[in-house]
């Protein structure tokens, strides 16, 4: 039994949370650095004066400034956004709100709420009541590996540790909620209760409501946020999940792509955490959002879960013999091939596509022998992979990633000199 790696549960802020052993459990999410403007750039575009209560605990928390609500109910033709943070990062943002920074790919998505009407239609899903699951996202047409499900834009952006300031306290938190809630247009507003369980208007239904749909790990300014989207919320998790999401942190955008072809009739269910773990590990993380999972995947016959958990329980094996293996250079060409087949054959198996992870393993242990070609094989792949499941610009600013090219970049250029 691998000793579970220790994760940080509570608190998923980009700092926690970028790369575990086992894949990433939230998207890398990056901003694209240097493109927004300063809090004290161009006019900002809220439509209603912030809303800044006066924190009852002032003294709690340090010197900074405090978060205030910020509506902008025309942002993405009329959806809208209500964000709650420091003013600092509201300002960075300013650009991002522009509906005109969005590009026609996602503009035009049939599920875009800037889509024209007769596109709208196209949804290739729908929502619906799965009997002992609540509401759930079901395909209503066949989709392709890596084919975009779903797109959407945050309803709601709030700054993770807001949630639990002590200095603002549990009162004014529900209160500050319910009315950014309540700043927002009327449909979205409906939306957003649609979401909450039990009755709404019941004490601290939105902090509810975001604790159990929200996505965490929204980097802005280097400061964690949680954001809502209304769609995207409808999505469950499964441990096998049938799709990834990624967030275009300077669009707003969050898409969901297919992990493998899907049927009509499927549901669309993605992982609420990191990918990989074995059953008695994912029943621990799953606590954290007061849940037991009955996917596919957990509640198959005990020995097909015994065969799943012993699949990942010999991949998180092959990672630790390779890293260890890379440091040492110890292993020889044939023998890293075969481990390497062994571990693409079981990611494919437990359906492991989007951990990025195993690639960067892969190129070091070649890199260790100078293997280069493949080295750089698998290099590209990661790559390939980070775009695909993280987003154009994650991948651009994945600072692994541009760590594993100087690696390989730098072997290169010593086999040359040798060479020479
Ligand atoms: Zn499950």
């Amino acid at each position: 039994m691998t000793p579970l790696p220790s994760l940080s549960l509570s608190t998923p802020s980009p700092s926690t949370c970028l790369w575990t052993p086992r894949g990433s459990p939230y998207p890398l999410t990056s901003l694209a650095s240097g493109t927004c403007p300063s809090p004290s750039g161009p006019s900002i575009p809220w439509s209603r004066p912030p809303s800044c209560p006066d924190p009852p605990n002032k003294h709690i928390g340090g010197d900074h400034p405090d978060d205030c609500i910020f509506t902008y109910p025309t942002f993405r033709n009329g959806q809208g956004i209500s964000i709650i943070t420091f003013p600092s990062i509201a300002a960075s943002l300013a650009e991002s709100l522009d509906d005109g920074i969005v590009p026609d790919s996602v503009k035009n998505f049939p599920s875009s709420p800037q889509a024209p009407s007769h596109l709208q239609h196209k949804k290739a899903y729908t929502v619906k009541d799965i009997p002992g699951r609540g509401k759930g996202v079901i395909l209503t047409r066949d989709a392709a590996r890596h084919e975009r499900m779903l797109t959407g834009h945050p309803v709601l952006l709030v700054r993770f540790d807001f949630l639990s300031s002590e200095r603002f306290g549990s009162d004014l938190i529900q209160e500050m909620l319910e009315e950014a809630v309540s700043a927002l247009p009327e449909e979205t507003q409906k939306a957003i209760e649609g979401l909450a369980r039990g009755k709404k208007g019941k004490q601290g239904w939105v902090a509810d409501v975001i604790k159990t749909n929200g996505y965490g790990g929204m980097d802005v300014e280097g400061v964690g946020h949680i954001a809502l989207f209304l769609d995207g919320s409808r999505v469950n998790h499964g441990c096998r999940p049938t799709v990834f999401w990624r967030y275009n942190a300077k669009t707003m955008t969050m898409e969901m792509v297919a992990v493998r072809d899907l049927k009509a009739g499927e549901e669309i269910v993605h992982t609420y955490i990191p990918l990989g773990y074995t059953l008695q590990e994912r029943e621990l993380m799953l606590k954290v959002w007061g849940f037991k999972c009955s996917c596919s995947l957990c509640s198959a016959s005990p020995q097909e879960t015994a065969a799943s958990d012993d699949r990942r329980e010999r991949l998180f094996e092959i990672h630790q013999t390779l890293t260890s293996a890379t440091q040492e250079a110890s292993l020889p060409r044939e023998r890293i091939d075969a481990i390497v087949r062994e571990a693409s054959a079981l990611i494919g198996l437990e359906g492991l596509d989007p951990l990025v992870e195993y690639m960067f393993v892969f190129a070091r242990a070649y890199m260790s022998i100078n293997e280069v070609a493949l080295a750089r094989k698998y290099t590209q792949l990661a790559e390939a992979k980070l775009r695909l499941y993280e987003g154009e610009d994650s991948a651009n600013n994945s600072v692994p990633m541009q760590m594993l090219w100087r690696e390989l970049k730098e072997l290169e250029k010593e086999i040359d000199e040798d060479e020479w």
